[in-house]
């Protein structure tokens, strides 16, 4: 098959999350299974360069219909550790993908719309015809819109389109210019309730809506997400579209790469360790302490990852620093925040904490330090709002790191109680999970991991250990993929 993914982000080029993660992981997986996979991706001026081998201009002067005019593109060609991925760069005062972030502006919208609009562009005069279009969040999610109302009709008859959200929280919201600019216009005609028009704010359109109701399939990233985004709030107002097209829409548990996340061959760990040598990880730990300056000694370390938001529970997070102190061990946290209040708050507590030797609060985006957290740390903490599917908790199993998670979307599907989970036989459980999003139900949970670790050590081993038999690969998700690329190409 020949699978073209469309997306804001790939890792390691591009990465501000999982979307990056996935993007990279799911085409390798891919290709390893004999599919042609390429990636078309925005040239952003703040990605990775040094990830790229032979970025060289592929199609000059790409003519993007833009606003009743055009828009000039250069789309340049290079390869993200094997993968193939065309960058487009647009030549307009905008500087749509130069103004060094991926995200946060205001016009993120317009900027995404345009990056639509130009992959489109790219596929119909490049002469590619994919047997299918894989597209990610709301970023994309004109692109089914697009394809239907009117590549179509241009040479794209027999393409298809697989839509994958991995967050609901954004969904795209503009109004009346996107479809101006974009060349669907008929505003009558998209600000319909089934087609862009937004379920609760009449005068908006929305790009994820569009998204979901064009693709020839819809799912999310875990099968307990894509039940809680039909049934609760999770959808974010997207439950009555959800609902409607019940019948395309799925989840499918993403992988973690294993190529890149393994601690028998992990470059950024100085210690190489697996089930049978548990032991060389607390060699990590020590390299841990000292990289951080945290105080040696027979202490849990405990870490949070992650982007520092509202929806990964931040005072949650909070709380876990000063509750881990309270209980003896030491806590490290790597994340970075978009939010000004939130990214205050957390620079405020580093100083407060800075002269404590049990803590560590790195506020920023490190993938070598990520890495060495998740193999020197004892527990990894997940105490999220939402998530639809959640990659820290799987590399932190993969690592040996007890994941300690509030039981919601993803976190349910890959994290099994150690006490409590009615479902898997005790030598199948590998955390410690609490449902309330409140200090009383993570102190629980927590008391319930350092009581292990503190009493009973070589249970606390064996509840790691049996977190690193599970295959969190893409081996499973690929296979997934695969046989629903193949249901939407013969439906
Ligand atoms: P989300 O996609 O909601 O941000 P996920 O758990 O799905 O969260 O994926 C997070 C990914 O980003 C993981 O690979 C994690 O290791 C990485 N990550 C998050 N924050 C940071 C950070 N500050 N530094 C390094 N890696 C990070």
């Amino acid at each position: 098959m020949y699978i073209v993914q469309i997306a804001s982000e790939c890792a390691p080029v591009i990465k501000a999350g999982g979307l990056g993660d996935v993007v990279y992981g799911l085409s390798r997986e891919l290709e390893t299974r004999g599919h042609c996979v390429e990636i078309i991706l925005p040239k952003y001026d703040c990605m990775r360069y040094d990830h790229i081998w032979g970025l060289h201009e592929a199609y000059c002067d790409l003519v993007v219909p833009w606003y009743g005019t055009d828009i000039l593109c250069d789309v340049y060609c290079g390869w993200v550790h094997g993968r193939l991925c065309f960058f487009i760069e647009p030549k307009s005062w905008e500087m749509f993908f130069n103004r060094g972030c991926y995200y946060g502006c205001d016009d993120d919208p317009m900027r995404f719309a345009f990056f639509s609009k130009a992959a489109m562009e790219f596929l119909l005069r490049s002469n590619k015809r994919p047997d299918v279009i894989h597209c990610h969040d709301w970023q994309t999610g004109l692109i089914p819109v697009m394809l239907f109302e009117i590549y179509k009709y241009n040479g794209m008859e027999f393409q298809r389109v697989l839509y994958t959200i991995h967050n609901f929280k954004h969904q795209g919201i503009a109004g009346t210019d996107i479809l101006e600019a974009t060349g669907l216009n008929r505003p009558e005609y998209y600000y319909q309730y089934g087609r862009l028009r937004d379920n609760f704010n009449p005068f908006a359109l929305n790009f994820m809506q569009g998204g979901i109701t064009y693709a020839n399939h819809v799912n999310t990233v875990s099968p307990y997400h894509a039940w809680e985004a039909q049934h609760t709030d999770q959808g974010f107002g997207l439950g009555h579209t959800l609902h409607t097209h019940q019948y395309k829409f799925s989840g499918i548990l993403n992988g973690i790469d294993y190529e890149v996340w393994n601690p028998e061959e992990d470059r950024y760990i100085p210690h190489h360790y697996d089930i049978a040598t548990f032991e060389d990880k607390a060699l990590n730990k020590k390299v841990l302490r000292e990289r951080l300056m945290l105080a040696h000694g027979d202490k849990p370390v405990v870490a949070f990852i992650g982007r520092l938001d509202d929806q990964k529970g931040v005072h949650l997070v909070h709380h876990a620093i000063y509750y881990t102190l309270s209980r003896g061990g030491q806590f490290v946290l790597l994340g970075s925040a978009t939010e000004k209040g939130i990214n205050d708050w957390f620079w405020h507590e580093k100083l407060h904490l800075n002269d404590n030797p049990d803590v560590h609060l790195e506020i920023g985006f490190n993938e070598e330090l990520a890495h060495l957290i998740y193999a020197g740390s004892d527990m990894i903490v997940v105490p999220s709002n939402f998530e639809p599917c959640g990659l820290t908790q799987m590399i932190g199993l993969r690592y040996g790191t007890v994941p300690i998670v509030r039981g919601v979307g993803g976190l349910v599907n890959t994290v099994f109680d150690w006490d409590y989970d009615g479902y898997h036989e005790p030598e199948e459980r590998n955390g410690f999970v609490f449902f309330q999003s409140d200090t009383v139900a993570l102190e629980s949970a927590m008391d319930r991991a350092f009581d292990i670790w503190e009493k009973e050590p070589a249970l606390f081993n064996q509840i790691a250990q049996q977190g690193m038999q599970y295959d969190f690969s893409w081996n499973h998700p690929g296979q997934d993929y695969v046989a629903l690329y193949d249901y939407i190409r013969h439906k």
